[in-house]
């Protein structure tokens, strides 16, 4: 079983040959740090795109273990561009950490200019594709990505505590190279027991098992693409069904995964999480700090349907005073580009 999910995580995350998938008994941040740890080190400079907490969180897990990093800091929401990164062509740094989706304030990163700033610098490229994989697209080969890092809990739909982390050859020669402060998080056991389809510590069976029974339906489904196009399906659904309501995009360019949005007619975005819990039974994701009152989060990972989209719509409407499902009132309005 755990031979077929490595294979089916490589095949689905568009790794190259040689490339290995490991799985960790940890959440999706164990994950971010197992790779810190044992692709980077002391002697690194580590670029860290910082546009929201996950971001945040990577600058955090450098500052934690001692390895000298700098952040292109991003306001709330919005796209990287080659303005961000030129001050930081040609520095000398030696690898690049990105959360391809931002799920704090929903945005998808630029990949390709990533990618390209990364080659162009000869940096490592790692890639917490933790809320992003199997809802957008990637292709790890493609970009010349050297770490993809993904969690149970996202678009797997699984339940929380693994995560996976995708090595590529230049990442997996830093792994047998380093020797990491962490036992636990060491991937030089996994990678060697994972070649026989084990694990060096007792793993969170019951996911692992969940995780094969999901990658097995995604592959039967037509695979990584049929699945990212039918996610991508219920977030336009929803982003059209919203048209008319008082509510505008929060993001540039937003991942498929989840709609991030402002209310423009003055309600609290938390006051209108609060109103579908308690008077609708319906979930949708706050926003805290300093973006509570102004940003709630809509996800379309997991077993949801376009009913689903159209009761929550439904509920928007009744919550927010809006009209609901207005074709001719045009687009929700942006806070930046029209996605
Ligand atoms: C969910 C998520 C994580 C991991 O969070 P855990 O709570 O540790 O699973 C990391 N990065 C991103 C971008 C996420 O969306």
């Amino acid at each position: 079983m755990m031979l077929e999910n490595e294979r089916l995580v490589l095949e689905f995350a568009g790794a190259e040959a040689g490339a290995r998938a490991v799985f960790l008994t940890g959440s999706g941040t164990a994950g971010m740090e197992a790779a810190v740890l044992n692709v980077l080190g002391e002697g690194d400079r580590v670029l860290v795109v910082d546009g929201g907490s996950f971001g945040a969180r990577f600058c955090r897990i450098c500052g934690v273990h001692g390895i000298p990093h700098d952040a292109i800091r991003l306001a709330a929401g919005r796209q990287i561009r080659q303005e961000d990164l030129a001050p930081f062509d040609g520095k000398g740094y030696t690898a690049l950490l990105v959360n391809k989706h931002e799920t704090s304030t929903g945005v998808l990163y630029d990949m390709d200019s990533l990618a390209d700033f990364c080659r162009r610098n000869g940096m490592l490229l790692v890639v917490d594709n933790i809320s992003s994989f199997l809802a957008d697209e990637f292709d790890m080969a493609a970009l010349g990505a050297d770490v993809m890092i993904a969690g149970s809990q996202k678009a797997l739909a699984c339940a929380p505590g693994v995560s996976v982390l995708v090595l590529g050859p230049r990442a997996l020669e830093r792994v047998e190279r380093n020797r990491p402060k962490t036992f636990y998080l060491d991937l030089k056991a996994a990678l060697a027991d994972g070649a026989r389809g084990q694990t060096p510590f007792t793993p969170a069976v019951g996911i692992l098992r969940q995780i094969h029974a999901r990658l097995e339906s995604i592959a039967a489904a037509g695979g990584a693409a049929s699945e990212i196009r039918r996610t991508a399906r219920l977030a336009t659904h929803f982003r059209s069904g919203i048209r008319g309501l008082p509510l505008e995009f929060f993001s540039e360019n937003p991942s498929n995964a989840v709609t991030a949005l402002h209310p423009t007619n003055g309600i609290s975005a938390y006051d209108v999480f609060l109103e579908l819990k308690n008077h609708h039974g319906l979930w949708i994701c706050p926003n805290g700090g300093e973006l509570k009152d102004s940003v709630f989060r809509v996800g379309h990972m997991g077993a949801l349907t376009t009913a689903d989209n159209e009761t929550l719509v439904a509920a928007l409407g009744t919550v927010l005073g809006g009209g609901g499902t207005d074709p001719a009132a045009g687009t929700p309005g942006t806070r930046m580009a029209n996605p």
